[in-house]
């Protein structure tokens, strides 16, 4: 699919063959594994406030969906683009699955300046995105979540159009949602939260105790936020953090939660007193113990991989790691832990908010914590100790048991007809 070929797209597929290659993987499946089930690309023609009609490209692609319905966010940036959208759901399909969820993996977009767009705008944008999509998600089918510019609204508006359309409520279709309706508690700083609980492994496995922990977190939206909060709160000083603008640094750690109060108010984070500025490139360049990326993917490359300072690098983005950077990340002995296990916090309460919307039977956020955290440290170790049994590194051996699982399911499918 010549269409997907953009570079985050070559570094899924290269991440993709060199696992297969390790796994030995039968010639006919990774045929089919290397491109998506299905792409589809719409027209959304949007009313703009102004009068005028502006129309918006949209995507979904669907990786594969042999473990069960297809799961992925929509999101809204202005470089959305099809090879990144179908790179984001090949690495949902091996995150799903790496994670024992019952799904297979898709991601969805529209290019889009969600910044510059007022809330009836993107309303009226979400709309007739969903309704172009109507016939090919739903709860049984492909749910999407939030990703990069969406959030719980975005949720909501999808979940209302597509249930305007069947004529009756239908919240398991979308998860990250708000909690009256159908939304799940715990799932909004799910992401961060699971970034901070392997984090937590790793310290643990190099004797770092977390109050000695430093931590620079690249991308203060809905994942960086949370993760730097949780951190902040368990004790590890958050030296700095960033925004597409840029950010912000300080040796002795920041107040995340006066800083959140600080943006509450409307204050740019640029403003947060006592604080250095920093740009988005000096700031990965930090000394640190712990460097979070929690914004867009390429963001470690060749032309910095070498000033690369931190011991853990915490990969809550997906794709923030070029191939090349991968190699001398390794070669210089910093702890990767890869995205499609550091970040499937969210997709794994996505997956209890589902459940509980199917069940129609909702749960405590006690009970949700312990379950996120169970499958999240048990996932953390298994994935370590097929890495050193192996002499590979974590994302090799995580791709290698996201991919082999999701080939066993087909192999024991079949072909059809
Ligand atoms: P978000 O829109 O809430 O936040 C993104 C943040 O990144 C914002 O602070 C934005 O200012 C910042 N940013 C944008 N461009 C930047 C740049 N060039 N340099 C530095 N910062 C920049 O998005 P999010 O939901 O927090 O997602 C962040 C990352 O986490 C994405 O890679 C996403 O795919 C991944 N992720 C999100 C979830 C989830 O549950 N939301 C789950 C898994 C993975």
């Amino acid at each position: 699919m010549k269409e997907c070929d953009t570079p985050t797209f070559r570094l899924a597929t290269e991440q993709f063959e060199h696992a297969a290659d390790m796994l030995k993987l039968d010639s006919n499946l990774r045929e089919r594994l290397r491109l998506p089930q299905r792409a589809v690309v719409v027209s959304i023609p949007t009313r703009m406030d102004d009068g005028s009609v502006q129309v918006f490209t949209g995507y979904r692609v669907q990786h594969d969906s042999a473990l069960g319905p297809t799961k992925g966010g929509i999101r809204y940036h202005p470089d959305v683009n099809l090879g990144e959208v179908a790179a984001l759901a090949m690495w949902m399909t091996w995150k799903c699955a790496l994670v024992n969820l019952p799904y297979g993996g898709a991601k969805g977009g529209v290019r889009c300046n969600p910044r510059t767009m007022s809330r009836n705008e993107l309303q009226r944008m979400t709309r007739r995105y969903t309704s172009e999509f109507v016939s090919v998600i739903g709860p049984d089918k492909d749910i999407p979540a939030p990703d990069v510019g969406t959030n719980a609204q975005t949720m909501a508006w999808m979940m209302d159009t597509y249930s305007q359309q069947r004529g009756y409520a239908v919240p398991g279709v979308v998860t990250g949602k708000p909690i009256v309706i159908g939304g799940s508690r715990g799932r909004e700083e799910a992401t961060g939260l699971g970034v901070v609980t392997v984090a937590l492994e790793a310290l643990d496995m190099l004797k770092v105790p977390v109050e000695d922990a430093t931590v620079v977190v690249q991308g203060f939206g809905n994942v960086g936020f949370h993760a730097a909060r949780t951190f902040h709160e368990k004790g590890a000083k958050v030296v700095a953090v960033s925004q597409s603008t840029g950010g912000i640094y300080n040796t002795d750690g920041l107040d995340i939660h006066a800083l959140m109060r600080h943006q509450s108010e409307g204050r740019l984070l640029e403003t947060f007193p006592n604080t250095t500025p920093v740009t988005n490139q000096e700031l990965l360049e930090l000394d640190c113990t712990v460097l979070v990326p929690a914004a867009l993917s390429e963001q470690i490359t060749k032309k910095n991989v070498r000033h690369i300072k931190c011991k853990i690098l915490v990969e809550a983005a997906n794709g923030p790691t070029t191939l090349e950077a991968d190699l001398i990340l390794e070669k210089k002995g910093v702890m990767v832990i890869p995205d499609i296990l550091a970040n499937s916090g969210g997709v794994i309460v996505s997956y209890f908010e589902w459940v509980q919307d199917v069940q129609k039977y909702f749960w405590e956020e006690q009970d949700i914590r312990e379950r996120l955290h169970r499958i999240l440290k048990s996932a953390f170790h298994r994935t370590m100790e097929f890495s050193r049994n192996n002499g590979i590194s974590m994302r090799t051996a995580a791709l290698m048991r996201g991919i082999d699982t999701v080939a066993q399911a087909h192999l024991a499918r079949g072909l059809y007809p």
